[in-house]
Protein backbone atom coordinates (compact mmCIF):
# COMPACT_ATOMS: atom_id res chain seq x y z
CA UNK A 1 0.00 0.00 0.00
CA UNK A 2 -0.98 2.43 -1.21
CA UNK A 3 -0.35 5.81 0.67
CA UNK A 4 -3.49 6.75 0.12
CA UNK A 5 -5.73 3.56 2.17
CA UNK A 6 -4.07 5.23 5.22
CA UNK A 7 -4.45 8.74 3.96
CA UNK A 8 -8.42 8.80 3.78
CA UNK A 9 -9.82 9.14 6.80
CA UNK A 10 -9.70 6.49 9.71
CA UNK A 11 -12.37 5.17 11.60
CA UNK A 12 -13.63 2.92 9.44
CA UNK A 13 -17.07 2.13 11.18
CA UNK A 14 -19.59 5.64 12.70
CA UNK A 15 -18.59 4.07 15.63
CA UNK A 16 -14.83 4.61 15.97
CA UNK A 17 -14.52 7.61 14.11
CA UNK A 18 -17.25 9.47 17.08
CA UNK A 19 -14.48 8.36 19.45
CA UNK A 20 -12.48 11.19 18.56
CA UNK A 21 -14.34 14.16 19.28
CA UNK A 22 -11.83 17.14 18.78
CA UNK A 23 -11.97 16.79 14.91
CA UNK A 24 -11.34 14.46 12.40
CA UNK A 25 -8.63 12.23 12.37
CA UNK A 26 -6.72 11.85 8.98
CA UNK A 27 -4.00 9.24 8.83
CA UNK A 28 -1.33 9.34 6.25
CA UNK A 29 2.11 7.75 5.73
CA UNK A 30 5.09 9.52 7.16
CA UNK A 31 7.72 10.74 4.85
CA UNK A 32 11.29 11.26 6.08
CA UNK A 33 9.83 15.83 6.15
CA UNK A 34 7.86 14.67 9.18
CA UNK A 35 11.03 13.77 10.92
CA UNK A 36 10.77 17.04 13.09
CA UNK A 37 7.10 16.64 14.23
CA UNK A 38 7.38 12.92 14.61
CA UNK A 39 10.23 13.41 17.59
CA UNK A 40 8.51 16.28 19.54
CA UNK A 41 5.07 13.81 19.38
CA UNK A 42 7.49 10.66 20.63
CA UNK A 43 9.04 13.16 23.23
CA UNK A 44 5.57 14.19 24.56
CA UNK A 45 4.12 11.59 24.75
CA UNK A 46 6.99 8.85 26.24
CA UNK A 47 8.44 11.50 28.54
CA UNK A 48 4.67 11.62 29.97
CA UNK A 49 5.52 8.22 31.42
CA UNK A 50 7.13 7.45 34.50
CA UNK A 51 10.77 6.97 34.38
CA UNK A 52 12.45 3.19 33.87
CA UNK A 53 15.42 1.91 34.01
CA UNK A 54 17.08 1.16 31.86
CA UNK A 55 16.30 4.37 30.06
CA UNK A 56 14.12 3.93 27.08
CA UNK A 57 16.08 4.11 23.44
CA UNK A 58 13.70 7.00 22.15
CA UNK A 59 15.42 9.57 24.85
CA UNK A 60 18.80 9.22 21.97
CA UNK A 61 16.56 9.77 19.14
CA UNK A 62 17.49 12.47 17.00
CA UNK A 63 15.22 13.89 13.98
CA UNK A 64 18.20 12.38 11.75
CA UNK A 65 17.51 9.07 12.83
CA UNK A 66 13.77 9.27 12.38
CA UNK A 67 14.33 10.23 9.07
CA UNK A 68 16.56 7.89 8.25
CA UNK A 69 13.80 4.76 9.31
CA UNK A 70 11.30 6.56 7.03
CA UNK A 71 13.42 6.60 4.07
CA UNK A 72 13.97 2.66 4.79
CA UNK A 73 10.59 1.63 6.20
CA UNK A 74 7.05 3.23 6.54
CA UNK A 75 5.43 5.47 9.52
CA UNK A 76 2.51 6.72 10.16
CA UNK A 77 1.10 10.03 11.33
CA UNK A 78 -2.04 11.14 12.91
CA UNK A 79 -3.37 14.23 12.39
CA UNK A 80 -6.52 15.83 14.32
CA UNK A 81 -8.35 17.95 11.21
CA UNK A 82 -10.21 20.89 12.72
CA UNK A 83 -13.32 22.85 10.68
CA UNK A 84 -10.63 25.21 9.58
CA UNK A 85 -8.59 22.87 7.97
CA UNK A 86 -6.34 23.28 10.33
CA UNK A 87 -3.71 20.22 10.99
CA UNK A 88 -2.22 18.98 14.41
CA UNK A 89 0.31 15.98 14.49
CA UNK A 90 -1.09 13.79 17.48
CA UNK A 91 0.17 10.70 17.15
CA UNK A 92 2.80 8.81 15.37
CA UNK A 93 4.98 5.45 14.89
CA UNK A 94 7.70 3.92 13.41
CA UNK A 95 7.85 0.39 11.72
CA UNK A 96 10.86 -1.85 10.57
CA UNK A 97 10.59 -4.52 8.15
CA UNK A 98 12.83 -7.51 8.43
CA UNK A 99 11.75 -9.97 5.23
CA UNK A 100 8.10 -11.16 6.78
CA UNK A 101 8.57 -9.46 10.23
CA UNK A 102 7.40 -6.47 10.24
CA UNK A 103 8.23 -4.31 13.31
CA UNK A 104 6.21 -1.15 15.62
CA UNK A 105 8.36 1.06 17.46
CA UNK A 106 7.44 4.74 19.12
CA UNK A 107 3.96 3.81 18.92
CA UNK A 108 3.43 7.79 20.42
CA UNK A 109 -0.11 9.55 21.36
CA UNK A 110 -0.06 13.06 22.59
CA UNK A 111 -1.16 12.80 26.31
CA UNK A 112 -4.09 15.19 26.04
CA UNK A 113 -5.32 12.95 23.23
CA UNK A 114 -5.26 9.35 24.58
CA UNK A 115 -8.04 6.84 24.70
CA UNK A 116 -9.26 9.17 21.20
CA UNK A 117 -9.01 5.59 19.11
CA UNK A 118 -5.72 7.32 17.88
CA UNK A 119 -3.72 4.61 18.47
CA UNK A 120 -6.08 2.43 17.83
CA UNK A 121 -6.46 4.17 14.01
CA UNK A 122 -2.72 4.08 14.14
CA UNK A 123 -2.09 0.65 14.76
CA UNK A 124 -4.95 -0.33 12.23
CA UNK A 125 -3.05 1.83 9.40
CA UNK A 126 0.44 -0.19 10.56
CA UNK A 127 -1.51 -3.26 10.39
CA UNK A 128 -2.47 -2.62 6.56
CA UNK A 129 0.83 -1.15 5.68
CA UNK A 130 2.78 -4.16 6.81
CA UNK A 131 0.14 -6.66 4.83
CA UNK A 132 0.51 -4.72 1.30
CA UNK A 133 4.54 -4.64 2.03
CA UNK A 134 4.07 -9.17 2.28
CA UNK A 135 4.76 -9.24 5.93
CA UNK A 136 3.07 -12.09 7.45
CA UNK A 137 3.50 -11.19 11.52
CA UNK A 138 3.55 -7.85 13.23
CA UNK A 139 6.21 -7.07 16.31
CA UNK A 140 6.64 -4.69 19.08
CA UNK A 141 8.42 -5.02 22.92
CA UNK A 142 6.14 -4.05 25.60
CA UNK A 143 8.08 -2.84 28.79
CA UNK A 144 7.60 -4.76 32.19
CA UNK A 145 6.89 -1.85 33.59
CA UNK A 146 3.39 -0.99 31.70
CA UNK A 147 1.23 -3.74 32.41
CA UNK A 148 -1.83 -1.72 31.11
CA UNK A 149 0.10 -1.17 27.73
CA UNK A 150 0.58 -4.85 27.77
CA UNK A 151 -3.19 -5.33 28.18
CA UNK A 152 -4.00 -2.68 25.47
CA UNK A 153 -1.56 -4.91 23.26
CA UNK A 154 -3.32 -8.11 23.86
CA UNK A 155 -6.95 -6.26 23.04
CA UNK A 156 -5.86 -5.80 19.80
CA UNK A 157 -4.94 -9.23 18.97
CA UNK A 158 -1.01 -9.15 20.22
CA UNK A 159 0.09 -12.28 21.96
CA UNK A 160 3.61 -12.10 24.00
CA UNK A 161 6.30 -14.84 22.68
CA UNK A 162 9.00 -14.61 24.45
CA UNK A 163 9.87 -12.48 27.18
CA UNK A 164 13.38 -9.99 27.35
CA UNK A 165 15.26 -8.43 30.28
CA UNK A 166 13.57 -5.14 29.46
CA UNK A 167 9.78 -7.00 29.13
CA UNK A 168 7.50 -8.80 26.48
CA UNK A 169 8.11 -9.36 22.86
CA UNK A 170 4.18 -9.35 21.37
CA UNK A 171 2.99 -10.42 17.94
CA UNK A 172 0.01 -10.68 15.73
CA UNK A 173 -0.52 -12.18 12.62
CA UNK A 174 -1.35 -9.83 10.06
CA UNK A 175 -4.71 -10.54 7.82
CA UNK A 176 -3.97 -12.83 4.35
CA UNK A 177 -4.83 -10.81 1.26
CA UNK A 178 -6.52 -12.33 -1.50
CA UNK A 179 -7.59 -10.97 -4.72
CA UNK A 180 -10.95 -11.61 -6.02
CA UNK A 181 -11.73 -10.76 -9.53
CA UNK A 182 -15.21 -11.58 -9.87
CA UNK A 183 -18.38 -12.81 -7.88
CA UNK A 184 -17.67 -16.83 -8.69
CA UNK A 185 -14.34 -16.07 -7.09
CA UNK A 186 -15.74 -14.66 -4.00
CA UNK A 187 -18.11 -18.00 -3.37
CA UNK A 188 -15.15 -19.75 -3.89
CA UNK A 189 -13.38 -18.00 -1.49
CA UNK A 190 -16.07 -18.78 0.78
CA UNK A 191 -15.97 -22.47 0.21
CA UNK A 192 -12.11 -22.05 1.25
CA UNK A 193 -12.97 -20.27 4.21
CA UNK A 194 -15.37 -22.96 5.01
CA UNK A 195 -12.59 -25.75 5.11
CA UNK A 196 -10.85 -23.56 7.88
CA UNK A 197 -13.87 -22.85 9.83
CA UNK A 198 -15.23 -25.49 12.52
CA UNK A 199 -18.69 -25.13 15.14
CA UNK A 200 -18.60 -22.66 17.17
CA UNK A 201 -16.32 -20.18 15.41
CA UNK A 202 -17.21 -16.36 14.80
CA UNK A 203 -16.51 -14.77 11.92
CA UNK A 204 -16.96 -10.58 11.69
CA UNK A 205 -17.52 -9.52 7.72
CA UNK A 206 -16.86 -5.94 6.65
CA UNK A 207 -17.08 -3.94 3.52
CA UNK A 208 -19.75 -1.54 2.58
CA UNK A 209 -22.82 -2.35 1.11
CA UNK A 210 -22.24 -4.51 -2.47
CA UNK A 211 -19.15 -5.21 -1.44
CA UNK A 212 -19.82 -8.98 -1.28
CA UNK A 213 -20.13 -9.97 2.49
CA UNK A 214 -23.41 -11.68 1.28
CA UNK A 215 -21.90 -13.45 -1.96
CA UNK A 216 -18.96 -14.76 0.35
CA UNK A 217 -21.31 -16.26 2.98
CA UNK A 218 -23.30 -17.69 -0.27
CA UNK A 219 -19.84 -20.22 -0.67
CA UNK A 220 -19.61 -20.56 2.79
CA UNK A 221 -23.26 -22.08 2.77
CA UNK A 222 -22.65 -24.04 -0.03
CA UNK A 223 -19.48 -25.69 1.07
CA UNK A 224 -21.25 -26.39 4.07
CA UNK A 225 -24.32 -27.67 2.67
CA UNK A 226 -25.98 -26.12 4.52
CA UNK A 227 -30.49 -25.64 4.27
CA UNK A 228 -31.94 -22.71 2.31
CA UNK A 229 -30.63 -20.20 0.53
CA UNK A 230 -28.14 -18.09 1.57
CA UNK A 231 -30.00 -14.50 0.61
CA UNK A 232 -29.46 -10.95 2.59
CA UNK A 233 -30.96 -11.10 6.32
CA UNK A 234 -31.00 -7.09 6.50
CA UNK A 235 -34.74 -7.22 7.03
CA UNK A 236 -34.58 -10.27 9.79
CA UNK A 237 -31.51 -9.79 11.39
CA UNK A 238 -30.34 -13.35 11.91
CA UNK A 239 -30.85 -16.51 9.89
CA UNK A 240 -30.50 -20.15 11.23
CA UNK A 241 -29.26 -22.47 8.47
CA UNK A 242 -29.38 -26.19 9.78
CA UNK A 243 -26.83 -28.00 8.38
CA UNK A 244 -27.57 -31.23 5.95
CA UNK A 245 -24.81 -33.23 6.65
CA UNK A 246 -22.68 -34.18 9.70
CA UNK A 247 -20.55 -30.28 9.69
CA UNK A 248 -21.54 -27.44 11.69
CA UNK A 249 -25.00 -24.92 10.49
CA UNK A 250 -24.32 -21.60 9.93
CA UNK A 251 -26.31 -18.44 11.80
CA UNK A 252 -26.21 -15.72 9.51
CA UNK A 253 -26.58 -12.23 11.21
CA UNK A 254 -26.80 -9.08 9.81
CA UNK A 255 -26.02 -5.86 12.20
CA UNK A 256 -26.45 -2.95 9.81
CA UNK A 257 -29.15 -1.36 11.75
CA UNK A 258 -27.18 -2.10 15.18
CA UNK A 259 -25.87 0.40 16.96
CA UNK A 260 -24.60 -1.46 20.42
CA UNK A 261 -23.26 -4.86 21.06
CA UNK A 262 -26.08 -4.91 23.89
CA UNK A 263 -28.61 -4.97 20.36
CA UNK A 264 -26.73 -7.52 19.21
CA UNK A 265 -27.05 -9.86 22.65
CA UNK A 266 -30.68 -9.25 21.88
CA UNK A 267 -30.70 -11.29 19.29
CA UNK A 268 -29.78 -14.78 21.55
CA UNK A 269 -26.97 -15.99 19.71
CA UNK A 270 -26.16 -18.08 22.63
CA UNK A 271 -27.89 -20.52 21.46
CA UNK A 272 -26.35 -21.19 18.61
CA UNK A 273 -23.18 -20.12 19.38
CA UNK A 274 -21.11 -22.80 20.61
CA UNK A 275 -21.82 -25.36 17.57
CA UNK A 276 -22.58 -23.59 14.85
CA UNK A 277 -20.86 -20.86 12.09
CA UNK A 278 -21.82 -17.57 13.25
CA UNK A 279 -21.28 -14.82 10.17
CA UNK A 280 -21.80 -11.50 11.13
CA UNK A 281 -22.56 -8.91 8.44
CA UNK A 282 -21.30 -5.47 9.59
CA UNK A 283 -20.14 -6.85 12.73
CA UNK A 284 -16.75 -4.61 13.11
CA UNK A 285 -16.73 -2.86 16.85
CA UNK A 286 -20.11 -5.14 17.64
CA UNK A 287 -19.64 -8.72 17.43
CA UNK A 288 -16.21 -8.91 19.10
CA UNK A 289 -17.43 -9.80 22.44
CA UNK A 290 -19.50 -13.15 21.02
CA UNK A 291 -16.42 -14.85 21.37
CA UNK A 292 -12.54 -15.04 23.09
CA UNK A 293 -11.94 -15.26 19.38
CA UNK A 294 -12.87 -14.31 16.07
CA UNK A 295 -12.06 -13.95 12.44
CA UNK A 296 -11.96 -10.92 10.57
CA UNK A 297 -12.77 -10.89 6.84
CA UNK A 298 -12.75 -7.41 5.53
CA UNK A 299 -13.88 -6.61 2.07
CA UNK A 300 -12.67 -3.66 -0.20
CA UNK A 301 -12.87 -2.44 -3.25
CA UNK A 302 -10.27 -1.07 -5.78
CA UNK A 303 -10.09 2.52 -5.98
CA UNK A 304 -11.42 2.29 -9.95
CA UNK A 305 -15.11 2.20 -10.63
CA UNK A 306 -14.70 0.12 -13.32
CA UNK A 307 -12.93 -2.26 -12.09
CA UNK A 308 -15.05 -5.16 -9.59
CA UNK A 309 -12.18 -6.67 -8.27
CA UNK A 310 -12.72 -7.15 -4.26
CA UNK A 311 -9.50 -7.18 -2.26
CA UNK A 312 -9.98 -9.33 1.06
CA UNK A 313 -7.71 -8.88 4.37
CA UNK A 314 -8.63 -12.09 6.67
CA UNK A 315 -6.99 -11.78 9.98
CA UNK A 316 -7.83 -14.20 13.01
CA UNK A 317 -7.78 -12.50 16.71
CA UNK A 318 -7.30 -14.58 19.83
CA UNK A 319 -6.37 -18.30 21.27
CA UNK A 320 -8.18 -20.36 18.27
CA UNK A 321 -6.79 -18.23 15.60
CA UNK A 322 -2.97 -18.05 17.41
CA UNK A 323 -1.30 -20.85 15.12
CA UNK A 324 -3.89 -21.48 12.31
CA UNK A 325 -2.48 -20.89 8.52
CA UNK A 326 -4.58 -18.73 6.53
CA UNK A 327 -2.46 -18.21 3.49
CA UNK A 328 -4.18 -21.23 1.11
CA UNK A 329 -7.45 -19.28 1.24
CA UNK A 330 -5.31 -16.72 -1.20
CA UNK A 331 -4.85 -19.76 -3.30
CA UNK A 332 -8.02 -19.78 -5.95
CA UNK A 333 -8.67 -22.77 -8.04
CA UNK A 334 -11.42 -24.21 -9.60
CA UNK A 335 -13.92 -26.13 -7.14
CA UNK A 336 -15.74 -28.85 -8.22
CA UNK A 337 -19.48 -27.88 -7.12
CA UNK A 338 -18.70 -24.35 -8.64
CA UNK A 339 -20.74 -24.27 -11.39
CA UNK A 340 -24.18 -25.94 -9.80
CA UNK A 341 -23.54 -23.43 -6.84
CA UNK A 342 -23.24 -20.47 -9.63
CA UNK A 343 -26.91 -21.56 -11.06
CA UNK A 344 -28.51 -22.44 -7.76
CA UNK A 345 -27.80 -18.74 -6.49
CA UNK A 346 -28.27 -17.31 -9.50
CA UNK A 347 -31.82 -16.42 -8.38
CA UNK A 348 -30.72 -14.14 -5.34
CA UNK A 349 -28.21 -11.86 -7.17
CA UNK A 350 -30.94 -9.58 -8.99
CA UNK A 351 -32.31 -9.08 -5.04
CA UNK A 352 -28.77 -7.75 -4.31
CA UNK A 353 -28.19 -4.14 -4.51
P1 LIG B 1 -22.89 -7.11 0.64
O1 LIG B 1 -23.49 -8.28 1.36
O2 LIG B 1 -21.48 -6.84 1.05
O3 LIG B 1 -23.74 -5.88 0.73
P2 LIG B 1 -23.51 -8.62 -1.74
O4 LIG B 1 -22.71 -9.86 -1.66
O5 LIG B 1 -24.94 -8.69 -1.38
O6 LIG B 1 -22.77 -7.47 -0.89
O7 LIG B 1 -23.41 -8.00 -3.19
C1 LIG B 1 -22.24 -7.95 -3.95
C2 LIG B 1 -22.63 -7.68 -5.39
O8 LIG B 1 -21.48 -7.35 -6.16
C3 LIG B 1 -23.27 -8.90 -6.01
O9 LIG B 1 -24.28 -8.46 -6.90
C4 LIG B 1 -22.10 -9.52 -6.78
O10 LIG B 1 -22.54 -10.28 -7.88
C5 LIG B 1 -21.36 -8.28 -7.23
N1 LIG B 1 -19.91 -8.49 -7.48
C6 LIG B 1 -19.24 -8.10 -8.56
N2 LIG B 1 -17.94 -8.39 -8.49
C7 LIG B 1 -17.77 -8.97 -7.30
C8 LIG B 1 -16.61 -9.48 -6.61
N3 LIG B 1 -15.38 -9.43 -7.14
N4 LIG B 1 -16.80 -10.01 -5.39
C9 LIG B 1 -18.03 -10.03 -4.83
N5 LIG B 1 -19.14 -9.57 -5.42
C10 LIG B 1 -19.02 -9.03 -6.65
MG1 LIG C 1 -25.18 -8.40 2.64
Amino acid sequence: MTSERVSTQSGGTPDQAGEVEEGNLSLRVADPSDAAAMLAVIREAFGARPKVDPPPAYLSDTAEQIAASLATAPGVIAELVDDHGHRQVVGCLLMTLDGDLAGLHRVSVLPGHRLAGIAEAMVRGAVELATDLGATRLELLSRREFPATRNWWERHGFHAVREVPTGFVMQRGLPVRVEVPDTYAMRRLGRRLARVLRGGDVVIASGDLGAGKTTLTQGLGAELHVASPIISPTFVLSRVHRPLGDGPGLVHVDAYRLSSPAELEDIDLDATLADSITLVEWGAGLAEGLAPSWLDVDIRRSGDPDDETRIVYVVGTGPRWDDVDLTPLAVDAPEPGDAASATETTTDEGTRA
